[in-house]
C-alpha cells in the first residue's frame, strides 16, 4: 500500500474517533505523514497536536531579533563544506556536494554518521528512564512535496492569496530541496509534538543532547534567524565539538556557521 492511502487512512480514522477538528487535524497528518515508523504504537498518530493557530500565534510571538543581525548570517555556512555542518532551509537548498550516505534503522533512513551518537544518547536515556523514539529522519523530495503542498492547500483557507499561503506554509514545513531532512542529519522525535518541551524527555535532551553531537535545531528565540518556527522536536546532529560550542555560545547553526567563517577569514 502507498504511503499516502496509509496517511488518508489514518486521518479517516483519527477523525471519526477523536472528532479532531478537520483543519487542525489534516495539518497535523499531514506534517507528520508517513513519518512514523518504528514504533508499533505510532502506526495511527493519537495525538495531532499542531495547528494552524497555534503556528500563527507562537511564530509572532517570538522575541524580535535585529534585521542587522539577520542579514549577517543569511550567507553563513555556505563556504563551509563539511559534510556535519551541512546548512540546509528555507535560503540554503541542499548544495550539490553533499550527498547522505544513507542506512536504514528500525524502519527508518539516516545519515550513518547519524547512527552511532543517537543509539548512545537513545541508551543513555533510557538508563534514566527517558524514552526516545524517532517519529521521522531522512525524507526524499517526493515525500516533501506531498507534505508541503498539504500545508499550501491548509492554508490557503485563510490566506488571502496563494502565494500568502505558501509563505506561511514554508515556515512550518520546508519547501522540496530546502528541508534538513534531505540531509539524513535531522531526526524528529518523539510524535512530533507542540508540548514536547514540556516532557522530562525534552528537558533531557537539552541537558545532554550536545554531549552525543545533537542540536535543537530550530529554538524559540532564533526564528528571525532561521526563518522556521519553534520545533522542540526537532534535532541534528552536527558533531560533539560544534554542538558543544553551540550550546554553550547559544548560537544556533546559522549563527556558529557565520562566526566559524569569519573567523577563518
Ligand atoms: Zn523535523
Amino acid at each position: 500500500m502507498k504511503k499516502q492511502t496509509i496517511l488518508h487512512g489514518a486521518a479517516y480514522v483519527l477523525l471519526v474517533v477523536g472528532g479532531v477538528a478537520v483543519s487542525t487535524f489534516l495539518l497535523s497528518a499531514a506534517y507528520d505523514a508517513g513519518v512514523r515508523s518504528g514504533q508499533p504504537s505510532a502506526a495511527v498518530p493519537v495525538k495531532a497536536a499542531r495547528s494552524v493557530s497555534a503556528v500563527s500565534s507562537r511564530a509572532s510571538s517570538a522575541p524580535k531579533i535585529p534585521s542587522s543581525a539577520v542579514s549577517a548570517v543569511q550567507t553563513a555556512g555556505q563556504g563551509i563544506q563539511e559534510h556535519d555542518l551541512v546548512l540546509v532551509g528555507p535560503d540554503h537548498p541542499l548544495p550539490s556536494w553533499y550527498q547522505p550516505d544513507l542506512t536504514e534503522v528500525s524502519g527508518v533512513k539516516m545519515d550513518k554518521s547519524v547512527v552511532q551518537p543517537f543509539t548512545a544518547m537513545r541508551t543513555d536515556a533510557s538508563a534514566n528512564n527517558i524514552s526516545l523514539w524517532i517519529s521521522s529522519a531522512y525524507r526524499d523530495d517526493a515525500l516533501q512535496s506531498s507534505l508541503f503542498e498539504r500545508e499550501v492547500e491548509e492554508y490557503t483557507k485563510t490566506c488571502p492569496t496563494y502565494s500568502d499561503a505558501v509563505s506561511a506554509a514554508e515556515k512550518s514545513v520546508a519547501k522540496p530541496g530546502c528541508s534538513e531532512h534531505a540531509t539524513g542529519l535531522a531526526v524528529d522525535l518523539n510524535g512530533v509534538e507542540d508540548n514536547f518541551d514540556t516532557t522530562p524527555a525534552s528537558l533531557w535532551l537539552q541537558n545532554h543532547a550536545q554531549d552525543y553531537g545533537f542540536i535543537l535545531r530550530y529554538p524559540k528565540d532564533k526564528q528571525d534567524i532561521t526563518k522556521i518556527k519553534y520545533e522542540p522536536w526537532h534535532y541534528r546532529y552536527v558533531g560533539v565539538e560544534a554542538a558543544k560550542a553551540m550550546k554553550q555560545s547559544g548560537q544556533c547553526l546559522e549563527e556558529y556557521e557565520a562566526s566559524k567563517t569569519q573567523s577563518s577569514r
